[in-house]
């Protein structure tokens, strides 16, 4: 799914059970994030409003899913990198985020594990619990980086009405 689909700004609902449903959607989300090439993939991008997302393997993480994520702790100093999404294609932001995160998730096993990072794998866990709340990287834009996407924007709006 891409900007604008109304399935990426909907607070994703929980998952009730971890069951052949869950584990086959999880399967797919694999799939597409490696054909994109993506380092992590929400379900809402795929057009499931539910609380899911998948992480490519990186650095010491395995490649991993995350049911019901909670995140216990985003802290440590601000960080601004560029991140970009593979439901807005053409289009990459500055983010400003806590350095540090803590995260706590129920695995494809059923079980609830918690990780943390400092590093990429940590931005990614951020940005990936935003598309669960409906927040795309398009709301942390300043106005100079909405200047600049504007034609990028502009071309998945038309794409998503020529599409409906
Ligand atoms: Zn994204």
């Amino acid at each position: 799914m891409r900007y604008p689909d109304p399935v990426l700004k909907r607070r994703a609902e929980p998952v009730a059970a971890v069951d052949a449903g869950i584990r086959a959607l999880i399967e797919d989300m694999y799939a597409i994030m490696r054909k994109e090439e993506g380092l992590g993939l929400a379900a809402p991008q795929v057009g499931r409003s539910l609380r899911i997302f998948v992480t490519e393997k990186h650095e010491d993480f395995p490649a991993r899913a995350y049911i019901n994520p909670c995140l216990i702790a985003a802290d440590g100093p601000v960080a601004v990198r560029e991140e970009g999404c593979l439901s807005l294609p053409g289009i990459s932001v500055n983010v400003r985020r806590p350095s540090h995160v803590r995260i706590e998730a129920t695995g494809i096993d059923g079980e609830r594990f918690e990780l943390e990072d400092s590093g990429l794998m940590g931005r990614c866990w951020l940005h990936e619990h935003d598309h669960l709340e409906g927040r795309l990287i398009t709301d942390w834009m300043s106005p100079i980086d909405r200047l600049a996407a504007r034609r990028a924007l502009r071309d998945l709006e038309e794409a998503f009405e020529e599409g409906r």
